[in-house]
C-alpha cells in the first residue's frame, strides 16, 4: 500500500505553517504480477544502435557476462546482418550457453531460420511495424509483403521446431508518419503475428514517444486481439517515460518485459524488484546479487 498525496504541500511566507490536504491510499502493487519475464535485447537492440561496430569478441563476452546474471532471455544477435553468427560458429569459441537460458536471434528472413538452428539458436523472431513507411524504409517492404515474407519464417521456423517470438515496431508512433492508430497496431500486425504462431508478441515503443496515456490506449486495442499473456513491452526512453509506460503495462496485466543492459534494464529491474516483483534467478553474480540485494 502507498500512500499518494492528493494535493499540494506547501509552506507559509514564513516557513513555520504547512498545509497538507487529505492522503489517498491507493494500492500500487495490487494489479501487478508477481512475476515478470525479462527479455534482454542489448547485445542486439542496442549495440545496433552503436555507430562503431562492436567486434565480436566484446558481443560474446557481454552476452556471457549476461547469462550470469540469471536472466531467463538473451536475444544474442540478429541476422539481418548474416555475417556474426556464422562467425560465432565457424571459429568454435561461440558463446557459453547457461542452461535454462534461451538465446533467440532475430532473422527476418525464411533463409536465416536454417543458419540460425544451426549455430544453436534455439528460438528466432522476426520484426514488422503497423506503419507502411516505417517498413519501407526499415525492413525494404511493405507491411503486407512483409507479412508474407513473415507467413515463409514461420513454416521455416515450424520445420525447424524453434518458437518465434513477434515483434511490433512502432506501436504508439513514427518517425515518418506521425501518431500510429491502436487499431492498426492491433489488427494489422499484432493479431496477425499471434494468428501465424507467434507465441509472444513484443510490443515496442522504438523512438521512444508514447506515454502512459497513449500506451495504455494502445495495449487496450491489442489486448482486445491477443491474449495479455502472450504480450510483451519493449520501451525507449527517449523522453524518459519508458518506466511510466512498462509500469502501466504491468497494471494492465502485461508480465513480460524488454530491457537493454547499460540502457534502461537496471533501472526496470531495480523498479520491478521495488514493487515486489520477482524478476531473475538468483546467481553468484555479482551484478545479481547487487541488483536482487535492492
Ligand atoms: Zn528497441
Amino acid at each position: 500500500m502507498r500512500f499518494v498525496n492528493r494535493g499540494t504541500l506547501f509552506g507559509s511566507a514564513m516557513g513555520q505553517q504547512y498545509v497538507t490536504s487529505r492522503l489517498k491510499a491507493v494500492s500500487v502493487t495490487a494489479a501487478l504480477p508477481g512475476k515478470v519475464k525479462i527479455v534482454e535485447v542489448g547485445p542486439r537492440d542496442g549495440l545496433q544502435n552503436e555507430k562503431t561496430i562492436v567486434p565480436t569478441e566484446a558481443k560474446i563476452n557481454l552476452i556471457d557476462m549476461l547469462s550470469e546474471t540469471g536472466l531467463p532471455v538473451i536475444e544474442a544477435t540478429s541476422f539481418v546482418s548474416p555475417k556474426w553468427v556464422p562467425q560465432v560458429r565457424v571459429n568454435g569459441h561461440g558463446i557459453s550457453r547457461r542452461p535454462g537460458v534461451s538465446y533467440p536471434v532475430l532473422t527476418p528472413q525464411p533463409e536465416g531460420i536454417q543458419a540460425a538452428v544451426k549455430a544453436g539458436a534455439s528460438e528466432v523472431a522476426i520484426f514488422g511495424a503497423a506503419s507502411e513507411l516505417f517498413s519501407k524504409k526499415n525492413i525494404n517492404c511493405s507491411v503486407d509483403e512483409s507479412l508474407q515474407r513473415f507467413d515463409e519464417v514461420m513454416i521455416a521456423a515450424k520445420e525447424a521446431g524453434v518458437p518465434v517470438r513477434g515483434y511490433v515496431s512502432c506501436v504508439v508512433g513514427c518517425p515518418y508518419e506521425g501518431k500510429v492508430a491502436p487499431e492498426k497496431v492491433a489488427h494489422v500486425m499484432a493479431k496477425r503475428l499471434y494468428s501465424m504462431g507467434c507465441y509472444e508478441i513484443s510490443l515496442g515503443d522504438t523512438i521512444g514517444v508514447g506515454t502512459p496515456g497513449s500506451m495504455s490506449e494502445m495495449l487496450l486495442a491489442v489486448s482486445r486481439e491477443v491474449p495479455v499473456s502472450a504480450l510483451a513491452v519493449h520501451c525507449h526512453d527517449t523522453y524518459g517515460q519508458a518506466l511510466a509506460n512498462i509500469l502501466v503495462a504491468l497494471q494492465m496485466g502485461v508480465s513480460v518485459v524488454d530491457s537493454s543492459v547499460a540502457g534502461l534494464g537496471g533501472y526496470v529491474i531495480y523498479m520491478l524488484h521495488g514493487l515486489g516483483i520477482k524478476t531473475v534467478r538468483k546467481t553468484s553474480s555479482k551484478v545479481a546479487q547487487a541488483t536482487c540485494k535492492l
